[in-house]
């Protein structure tokens, strides 16, 4: 019988583990493990409270979490509580899972600033993940930049301008809805060192800006590549693009006390500050040549009462597993990195595509791991796990556990929110125990 760790409890790690349970059935033992009492990575910290249908796919994950040979391991960080060899001596195969949790750092003068926050963080403290519930972010200022133009930089300045009764639904956490309601927010800039042919933003998502209550993007007409030249765009971006244009055929935002301004062709220089706060950013003016940006050599200055770096993810290292540095995510050969230890979705690949894209990665390992591993008799799996983390006191936190914690979340829900998450693991792990 297989016996396979997943450090990691997010898609890919529960896209594995159904991979797991169709390719060895009742034979498979999985066990799922998560440093957080609560499961799911991505889904509840990563994904925009905004966007509740996009989290429901964690309903496909728990029906895997809920057959009897999948296990959720959780409030046990793999490389502090257990290492990754005492995992590898006990498993047949370790699948590291572990998504992409910091920020690509900012490295400009005054990075350091208050106020200038990373995306994960950001994300974090909205999304109410214990790490960054305490982040109290200024959002009092009327100048807010978000640097980068992905889909993440759109989440963070839809977050930032929707007003109260667009979170109707959402399960943006009570201390993020709180700070936003005090909100002086009157214009949001988005940098993108490239133009408007080089955006990460996808169709739908970028959509939304242009249906929001309180804010109304905006788009110099200038920016726009000539219409002819949308032609040889991928379809997706394509749409993108046309949503730019229409952005800009709105002209000048007159009626909503919130604008987003889309400022392409800006490469962030340098951050400003007083008192040890930000005050602004000085941008050089980039043009785009074989597709990377170029400095012009011109550069100007935007007042910013915070700021916020929307510019990717790298993984955590662990002790023990080969990292490449400049990418941010463990050296591996297509999800192989030495015999028994292999990694799927951001671990793997780094932050890109959607969250779909991780199911053929926990599928295909899988089907590696049937093809390259001999299940060994010796191999004590769970039950070696479970021997392990009684000798040490670990606390582990089960799936049942993880029901009680949602349920007693689900009953502090406002009305209309799906959930009142806990920002705190003491109270997770009380609420897990009855207590
Ligand atoms: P991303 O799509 O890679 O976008 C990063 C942005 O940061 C790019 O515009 C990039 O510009 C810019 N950037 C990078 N380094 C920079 C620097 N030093 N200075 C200025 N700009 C810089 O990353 P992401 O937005 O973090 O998203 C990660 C993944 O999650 C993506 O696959 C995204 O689609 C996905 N996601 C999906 C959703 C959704 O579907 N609703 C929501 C959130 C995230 P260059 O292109 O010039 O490098």
């Amino acid at each position: 019988m297989p016996q396979i760790a997943i450090v990691g409890s997010g898609p890919a790690g529960y896209y594995a583990a159904e991979a797991a349970l169709k390719q060895w059935g009742e034979e498979a033992q999985v066990d799922v493990f998560d440093r957080l009492p609560v499961p799911y990575g991505l889904i509840r910290s990563g994904v925009a409270p905004d966007h509740q249908s996009i989290k429901a796919v964690s309903r496909r994950y728990e029906a895997t979490a809920l057959t009897d040979n999948v296990r959720f391991v959780g409030n046990v960080s793999v490389g502090a509580d257990v290492s990754i060899a005492e995992l590898m001596a006990l498993y047949d195969a370790v699948i590291l899972a572990t998504g992409a949790p910091h920020d690509r750092t900012l490295d400009i003068e005054g990075a350091g600033l208050g106020n200038v926050l990373g995306s994960a963080a950001f994300v974090g403290w909205y999304n109410g993940h214990p790490e960054f519930a305490a982040l109290a972010p200024d959002v009092g200022g009327k100048h807010a930049v978000v640097i980068g133009m992905g889909n993440v930089a759109l989440d963070v300045a839809r977050i930032l301008a929707k007003c109260e009764a667009e979170f109707q639904g959402s399960d943006i956490v009570a201390h993020a809805l709180e700070t936003l309601r005090g909100k002086g927010i009157e214009r949001i800039t988005i940098l993108g060192r490239r133009g408007p042919h080089q955006i990460m933003m996808t169709p739908k998502e970028l959509g939304e800006l242009g249906r929001l209550a309180c804010a109304a993007p905006e788009v110099e007409a200038g920016d726009l590549p000539e219409i002819g030249e949308d032609a040889l765009l991928e379809p997706g971006l394509r749409k993108s693009v046309t949503l730019l244009r229409e952005f800009a055929a709105r002209g000048a935002n007159a009626d909503k006390p919130i604008t987003i301004a889309f400022d392409f062709f800006a490469s962030p220089k340098r951050l400003l500050g007083e008192d040890g706060r930000v005050t602004g950013i000085e941008v050089e003016r980039t043009a785009v040549e074989a597709g990377r940006a170029v400095g012009t050599g011109e550069t100007y200055t935007l007042p910013a009462g915070l700021v916020v770096s929307c510019i990717g993810y790298r993984s955590s290292p662990i002790a023990g597993v080969p990292f490449e540095e400049r990418e941010g995510r463990f050296a591996n050969e297509g999800g192989f990195i030495m015999p028994g230890l292999y990694c799927i979705g951001w671990a793997r690949r780094g932050p890109s595509g959607t969250i779909g894209t991780n199911r053929p990665d926990g599928f295909g390992v899988i089907e590696r791991i049937a093809a390259e591993v001999r299940p060994e008799r010796a191999r004590q799996g769970r039950a070696g796990f479970d021997a392990l983390a009684a000798e040490r006191g670990l606390d582990v936190v089960t799936f049942r556990d993880w029901r009680k914690i949602e349920a007693t979340e689900i009953a502090a829900a406002r009305d209309g929110s799906p959930r009142e998450k806990m920002v705190d693991i003491a109270s997770m792990i009380a609420a897990a125990h009855g207590s």
